[in-house]
């Protein structure tokens, strides 16, 4: 099986993807299209360049014997609206997204067969790589992970005000543009999860939703849900969660730096506190936000939902 992470950065796909990684039946590999992207400059969790990581090694070679290059991974995952639209028109037998299926079910095997793993997760979280999944690989299920977006934009403001620049969709925001870049991202909060929403309705029993302070106030409780959903086992991993036992961070690439801790524990408590919103992005926020907020049982007034000062629910 193919497990999917899907929703908006900074949403807690990392945790999520850690926590089902320790599970003898799921490899966790990370965000792994979009570290297949830019495979040349990935540094492997294990601190060995993926060129000299043995498991990816091991990954190249299985899936050279299967006929797809290692590089043909690099261009399928695919960013922005116009691309989920035409994943979403594109008749069953359209070739090119016949290849990307194609090439995602060769890397499956490859990774699940290095890992003596039945399944994977893959946490590179664009919707339109999860839509793709839903409506060519029959055998991926798609979790849709949801955080308060007064977190997320929480985490960005302060990204911003560190003077961490960062790219997103191939701007550079910092400076003047922050401000829209926050308002940019409210806007999309909403419209990636009303799309995880759309895709739930369509594929019902292959899609569920987690709410990330859900799965930090009780995570065995939430492990089950997507165990018994997707017909999963997940009950070793529940339990390591917890009782905070240690989690092991397998052979992973791109996103969240936490990765490159060799081991981390579950801690619904931790993390590092940021900063409030200013009064005019709880405004902006509650415009462009509040009604889904509203749907998924968020509070809309007050600060940010349970763990409030989670910046990641790791620690090592
Ligand atoms: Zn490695």
């Amino acid at each position: 099986m193919y497990l999917y992470i899907m929703g908006r950065g900074h949403s807690g796909s990392t945790i999520l993807d850690i926590l089902l990684g320790n599970s003898s039946q799921i490899e966790s590999v990370g965000e792994l299209l979009s570290g297949l992207s830019s495979a040349h400059r990935q540094v492997c969790s294990c601190g060995e360049s993926l060129a000299n990581c043995p498991f990816w090694r091991e990954v190249r070679s299985n899936l050279e014997a299967e006929g797809v290059a290692w590089n043909e991974p690099r261009d399928i995952l695919k960013t922005g609206a116009a691309a989920l639209w035409r994943v979403w028109r594109a008749s069953p037998a359209d070739p090119t997204m016949a290849r990307r299926a194609r090439i995602t079910r060769a890397l499956a095997r490859a990774i699940t067969a290095c890992a003596s793993k039945p399944h994977l997760v893959d946490s590179s979280h664009t919707p339109t790589h999860g839509l793709l999944l839903l409506r060519h690989l029959p055998e991926a299920r798609v979790i849709h992970i949801v955080r308060d977006p007064r977190y997320v934009l929480r985490s960005h403001l302060w990204r911003i005000r560190g003077h961490l620049h960062f790219s997103m969709l191939r701007y550079r925001f910092i400076g003047r543009n922050s401000s829209l870049f926050l308002v940019w991202l409210a806007a999309s909060w909403t419209l990636v999860n009303l799309t995880g929403d759309l895709m739930a309705r369509a594929f019902p029993t292959r899609v569920v939703r987690v709410r990330f302070e859900d799965l930090c106030a009780q995570p065995a409780r939430e492990l089950g849900r997507i165990g018994s959903a997707f017909g999963l086992d997940l009950s070793d991993v529940s339990s390591k969660a917890a009782n905070r036992e240690a989690l092991l961070v397998g052979h992973n690439i791109g996103g969240n730096q936490v990765r490159h801790a060799k081991e981390v524990r579950f801690d619904p408590g931790g993390g590092q506190a940021h900063p409030p919103l200013p009064l005019w992005l709880e405004a902006v926020n509650l415009v462009l936000c509040g009604p889904v907020m509203w749907r998924y049982g968020y509070r809309l007034g007050g600060s940010a939902g349970r763990p409030a000062r989670s910046k990641a629910a790791l620690s090592r």
